[in-house]
């Protein structure tokens, strides 16, 4: 199954996905990825559960673990929805699931990783790929970006695609906006 069918919105757990209670803030929590039939799935265990075994024969199978420290989510920024950011860019280009992003998709996460948006708990091979297991530090959604292994010479071109998304389209000069309020007047007034 390819990566791009994970989907980043399966968060992690407000509850025990073993004994269904809630976890309280700064609690530790287990984390097991696992692929099944059905696909990727996410589980999050608190320690004492972990501690129990849970389920071993799930814990074998994993495709990847880590420990977290669980927060509880704050409500999102409401700057942070009015504008396209990294985040905001990864997310969209996770959802488009088109394989073609994945170099941009790799250096926004790193650039997410840097400001401690996101969090690389693992890294796990697929299908002969590296794959970088990040979790959202606010959100603990998890983002699995395959690694596009880049050349040195390759990342400059990349990295310059990338602040052009992030850049704020050059606002319409004079002449542009002129135009456009002109194409926007009926016909008869331009007629005069
Ligand atoms: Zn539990």
């Amino acid at each position: 199954m390819p990566i791009e069918e994970w989907d980043h919105l399966q968060p992690r757990s407000p509850l025990c996905n073993g004994c269904q209670k809630a976890f309280a803030d700064k609690e530790d929590y287990h984390t097991i990825l696992s692929l099944s039939q059905q696909g990727y799935a996410r589980q999050d265990v608190c320690e004492e559960c972990w501690a129990k075994g849970g389920d071993p024969a799930k814990r074998s199978g994993a495709l990847s673990y880590w420990q977290g420290t669980y927060q509880i989510p704050a409500p999102p920024k409401a700057e942070a929805l009015k504008k396209e950011d990294a985040e905001s860019l990864l997310r969209k280009f996770i959802d488009s699931k088109d394989p073609g992003h994945s170099n941009v998709r790799y250096i926004l996460a790193v650039m997410l990783e840097r400001k401690r948006t996101l969090k690389q708990r693992d890294i796990i091979e697929r299908e002969g790929e590296k794959v970088l297991v990040y979790e959202h530090m606010r959100t603990g959604e998890t983002f699995l970006i395959p690694d596009p292994r880049l050349r040195l010479d390759q990342l400059e071109s990349v990295q310059a695609e990338v602040v052009a998304l992030l850049a704020p389209p050059p606002a319409p000069t004079p002449q542009e906006q002129a135009a456009t309020e002109a194409a926007a007047l009926p016909s008869d007034e331009r007629a005069g």
